[in-house]
């Protein structure tokens, strides 16, 4: 168990690549607390837990663009556990696409607002109490698309090259305190992100849902989808204590993609 004794606050909890990094952490000892704006799914999340592995659980409803509900959401876990969380992975986001020239206010400020401005809400609030403890950890689940652009994408391209340069600022900031902080990005993964990207493809260019999936896979050299579960397994390692001289990285984690 590379985790007993530690609490792990974990954005986007409810579902997907959040969902997996949660019952990962939970495996190997650590006591979480999942967030999302689903009361439902976080709390299902939370339940499957409890009676998967018997550790202690808790989802909180928590929107990451808003400072007062990460304040409230913490202010949650800190009742719940007695303490502030130890490990924070910043997971939650939002994905949707259009060209450059239509993409409207609302989708730019929506895609920024949750997938940096709530990564920088949810680390400057968590970061104090891990300083001051000499130990933490924040894992930033941003994206290959925070090295690479791609057509159509442009916020969030945008949003996940900020999320990078985040990391790798704070990281600079945390070194010598025992904490540190590193970005997760990897290629499409098997959840309702990317159904809904396969759907739009399929609604553009009128593939079928079948093709566009293949198109999808065909964009990994390993002709296939990353898996929640290998993120999971990243997000351990970046969690864990021997994974403490890694600090301020970008990881891939995409069969390959970003070498095309
Ligand atoms: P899902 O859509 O399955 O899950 C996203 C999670 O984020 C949900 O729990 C959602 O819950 C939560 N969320 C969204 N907006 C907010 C908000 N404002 N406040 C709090 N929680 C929020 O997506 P994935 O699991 O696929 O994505 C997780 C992360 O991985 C994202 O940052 C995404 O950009 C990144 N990623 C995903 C890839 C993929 O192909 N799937 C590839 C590369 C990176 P709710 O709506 O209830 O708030």
């Amino acid at each position: 168990m590379k985790l007993t004794d530690r609490l792990a606050f974990i954005t986007g909890g409810g579902r997907g690549i959040g969902r997996a990094i949660a019952f990962a952490f939970a495996r190997d000892g650590a006591r979480v607390c999942v967030a999302a704006r689903s009361a439902e799914q976080v709390q299902q999340v939370a339940d499957e837990i409890k009676m998967e592995t018997g550790v202690e659980a808790l989802g909180v409803i928590c929107d990451v663009t808003e400072t007062v509900s990460v304040q409230l959401a913490l202010e949650q876990s800190q009742k719940q556990f007695n303490r502030a969380p130890d490990i924070l992975v910043n997971n939650a986001g939002i994905a949707q696409s259009a060209p450059l020239v239509k993409t409207s206010d609302e989708m730019w400020n929506n895609i920024i607002a949750t997938n940096l401005t709530g990564v920088f809400n949810c680390t400057r609030a968590a970061l104090p109490a891990m300083l001051e403890a000499g130990w933490g950890r924040v894992i930033n689940v941003a994206s290959i698309a925070g090295k690479l652009g791609a057509q159509y994408v442009s916020a969030y391209t945008a949003s996940k090259h900020g999320v990078i340069g985040l990391t790798r600022s704070a990281a600079m900031e945390t070194a010598l305190r025992g904490v540190t902080v590193n970005a997760i990005c990897p290629g499409y993964v098997e959840t309702d992100m990317a159904e809904l990207a396969i759907h739009n493809i399929s609604a553009r260019t009128g593939k079928t849902e079948a093709e566009a999936l293949d198109y999808l896979k065909a964009m990994s050299p390993q002709n296939r989808l990353t898996t929640p579960e290998e993120v999971a397994a990243l997000a351990l390692l970046l969690a864990s204590e021997e994974g403490r001289g890694i600090n301020g990285q970008a990881i891939n984690i995409d069969g390959g993609t970003s070498q095309y």
